[in-house]
């Protein structure tokens, strides 16, 4: 069967869907991570793409690039954070938006909470380590001091899709892979 993502679950606690306005904006910003996630695509990278948003600018955009950084952590959102930490001259990100089109993992969950960003938005769910719905819930755990907003399933099916389609034509590439799995 397909390695699928599949659609987040309402019922599991995370407020998914925003007020009309703010979704159409989240649509917008969403879209730039897309792209970030196609660049990330064409380098052979797993196509990821975050965007810092702040006061509706952009303050930063990276997407997944360990391979080519040889650098386990250079997942789209850590480079996207230490961006915009770089260009705001503070290590608190403090009422920023981050926009990511999967999921985050543990270790960029926990950056956000470092970064104290105000709000998370992700496209589609990553049921394999997800760090915020699907796996742990870090974003909302009240023994933490600080929580972040978080809206999912935004451009699910495009973030989604983007995913899927790497790995079919990965295993399509490579014979063994397909073995492995
Ligand atoms: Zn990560």
């Amino acid at each position: 069967m397909e390695k699928g993502f599949p659609e987040p679950e309402k019922e599991q606690g995370v407020p998914f869907r925003s007020s009309e306005a703010e979704s159409e904006g989240d649509e917008k910003w969403m879209g730039l991570a897309l792209e970030e996630a196609h660049r990330a695509a064409n380098e052979g990278e797993v196509p990821v793409g975050a965007v810092v948003l702040w006061e509706n600018q952009v303050i930063a955009k990276s997407h997944n690039q360990p391979i080519s950084r040889h650098d386990p952590t250079a997942h789209a959102e850590i480079l996207a954070i230490r961006e915009a930490s770089e260009k705001m001259k503070n290590y608190r990100l403090t009422g920023m938006t981050l926009y990511v089109t999967l999921e985050p993992c543990i270790m960029c969950a926990g950056a956000i909470l470092q970064a104290r960003l105000a709000r998370l938005v992700f496209g589609t769910c990553d049921p394999k380590g997800g760090a915020v719905n699907s796996f742990y819930r870090l974003l909302q755990d009240g023994r933490l001091n600080h929580s972040v907003e978080v809206t999912g399933g935004v451009l699910q099916a495009s973030c989604a899709e983007i995913l899927s389609g790497f790995f079919r034509e990965k295993r399509i590439a490579s014979p063994l892979l397909n073995q492995v799995r």
